[in-house]
């Protein structure tokens, strides 16, 4: 029998459209993480209030929730000397999110970036491709251990990295991997590339070659960029795709950062969002339950 996070990627090959979750490093801020402290560790030392930030989502109308995972790997976690630690962590983290998903809902094991950059482009001893296929494998089956549904492998900033992470959760468990992207808007040639150069054409057709079911962007900036990006997308491909984008630019003022769009001027773009041709709308950094309610409802009343 087929896992349940299968069902995710039939209903949007049907022509369903869902809502994904909004931004966990501004909720977790806001309930007093420090900066510089390691966000997974609350998985353990503050369950409640991450456990309250997936009830909110899923309250607002997330359908699938992301765990508290981001910088989840060993490779990360050994920066906060806790890389020991990295299976409780995880499976802990799928657990919480699992607990606050409705029985309808779907839990996706979120997988950022290890924040160490591969042979090709590092100074000193880069990661190697099979180094991270182990660090995002030994993520991924605490995750799957933990009950998520799929994996949501995110702001990504290097191919190397994102394709690894792809094969790692393939290789782990048969559930959907959706793969997503960090873009940057090149002002001046006006076109949105990834660190490295890469076009969203080419992000979409490598990431799906890699064994990704659902591939898109997230993180970057604001939706208007995300919905050039997914044109761009669907032009190659006619897979599920997915776009989380920021609220906006992050403004700072003083030491405390906001982001340029309220709940209001975020929703305001996703009818042209999912015209783009996207599957599965959600927001990034500087969002808030309320964003998403209001992009649940752009979402609901677009059903026929
Ligand atoms: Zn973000």
């Amino acid at each position: 029998m087929k896992a349940r996070g299968w069902e995710v990627v039939e209903r949007l090959r049907s022509g369903e459209t869902l809502v994904f979750d909004g931004g966990y490093g501004t909720m977790l801020f806001a309930a007093g993480l420090l900066n510089g402290a390691c966000p997974e560790l609350w998985n353990d030392t503050h369950a409640d209030v991450v456990r309250g930030i997936h009830r909110a989502y899923v309250d607002a109308g997330s359908q699938i929730v992301e765990t508290n995972t981001f910088g989840g790997t060993r490779l990360k976690l050994d920066e906060y000397r806790i890389g020991d630690r990295t299976r409780e962590l995880n499976a802990q983290g799928a657990r919480l999110a699992r607990a606050a998903a409705p029985s309808g809902g779907f839990v996706a094991g979120s997988i950022g970036p290890t924040s160490r950059l591969p042979q090709d482009y590092a100074l000193d001893a880069g990661v190697t491709d099979e180094e991270y296929e182990t660090t995002f494998r030994e993520q991924a089956e605490a995750l799957a251990e933990g009950g998520v549904d799929l994996f949501a492998v995110e702001t990504m900033m290097f191919p190397q990295e994102a394709t690894a992470a792809i094969r790692a959760c393939k290789k782990v468990v048969d559930l959907p991997v959706m793969a997503t992207m960090f873009f940057q808007y090149e002002e001046i040639h006006d076109r949105d590339r990834t660190m490295w150069g890469e076009s969203p054409a080419d992000v979409a057709k490598s990431l799906l070659a890699a064994g990704a079911d659902i591939v898109g962007m997230n993180c970057g900036r604001g939706p208007d960029r995300a919905i050039v990006i997914i044109r761009e997308m669907r032009r190659v491909t006619d897979a599920p795709l997915v776009a989380y984008p920021n609220a906006g630019l992050p403004v700072t003022t003083g030491d405390t950062v906001t982001y340029e769009l309220g709940p209001e001027a975020m929703a305001r773009e996703y009818p042209a969002l999912l015209d783009a041709g996207c599957n599965v709308v959600g927001a990034c950094c500087g969002s808030n339950p309320e964003h998403i309610r209001l992009i649940a409802e752009v979402v609901r009343s677009r059903k026929k």
